[in-house]
């Protein structure tokens, strides 16, 4: 059976490549998202319990490969993949959709290492920064931009308390140009904040923030894990995972 680390729309699309093909497979998902969209077949919910749970969770479900399509972010996740799959020879195969960093103007956008960079550079550039970095991160940029009128976009309510000048917007992406457009002027919005998630889904406010001459702030990816075979394709990773 294969193991489909997901939590990703290039996960659900791989679920249903290994379902088309009659490769037996079952997603896992944290389970941190209130609604989360499923992918089809068999879905494992929740954590394993660190290296060790994973480890017990691969030998008793007879895993022969693991598939890593958790977001690019998601490092905790990949990290712990490597060393389970590590310990027990287990095939690791990594799935990940390119990032924005060839993208058209990436280069006039502030790359930043981590997240309080983030903050510090929006609240450098930007009165109406629009925060789309996930609701985990937030608490970094609580400190820097208390005193901007910043609107937030997250998928799920936020556990800590935002300012009062902060605005919060729950949704989902795929986000339409036009909406993104609209919210760009109801809010003034003069920069942006994102991670490089890559995609299109969330693609639509890098294009409007290019159209109104507003600021980008960018997380950038971490390295790629040592040793693990890399593809963005779902379905390269469809063929590599019928084949274990
Ligand atoms: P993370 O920090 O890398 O993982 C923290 C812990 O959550 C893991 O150690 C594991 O718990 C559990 N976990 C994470 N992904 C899992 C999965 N696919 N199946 C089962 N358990 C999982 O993860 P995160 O950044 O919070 O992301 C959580 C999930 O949301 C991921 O599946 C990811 O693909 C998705 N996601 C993340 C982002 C993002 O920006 N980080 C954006 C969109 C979607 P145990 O140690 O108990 O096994």
């Amino acid at each position: 059976m294969i193991l489909v680390l997901g939590g990703t729309a290039e996960a659900r699309e791989l679920a249903t490549l290994l379902d088309a093909g009659g490769t037996r497979f079952m997603s896992s998902l944290a389970g941190r998202v209130a609604r989360p969209r499923l992918p089809v077949g068999a879905v494992h919910m929740g954590g394993f319990g660190g290296v060790s749970g994973l480890r017990s969770f691969l030998l008793e479900n007879r895993v022969s490969a693991v598939v890593d399509a958790t977001h690019p972010f998601a490092k905790g996740m990949t990290a712990n993949a490597v060393a389970a799959c590590t310990a027990d020879g287990i095939p690791l195969l990594r799935l990940e959709r390119p990032g924005w960093s060839a993208a058209a103007g990436a280069d006039s956008w502030e790359w930043v290492d981590d997240h309080d960079a983030a903050a510090a550079a929006a609240a450098r550039l930007g009165r109406h920064p629009f925060l789309t970095v996930g609701r985990q991160s937030l608490d970094h940029f609580v400190g820097p931009l208390a005193d901007r009128p910043t609107l937030v976009r997250a998928v799920d309510e936020p556990t800590i308390d935002l300012p009062e000048t902060w605005t919060l917007l729950l949704s989902r992406g795929p986000y339409l140009i036009d909406n993104e457009r609209a919210l760009f002027v109801e809010h003034d919005i003069d920069v942006v904040v994102t991670k490089d998630s890559g995609g299109a889904y969330t693609w639509s406010k890098l294009q409007v923030a290019a159209e109104r001459g507003a600021a980008v702030v960018i997380v950038r990816r971490g390295p790629a894990p040592a040793g693990v075979e890399v593809v963005s394709d779902p379905q390269a990773a469809a063929e590599w995972a019928a084949s274990r």
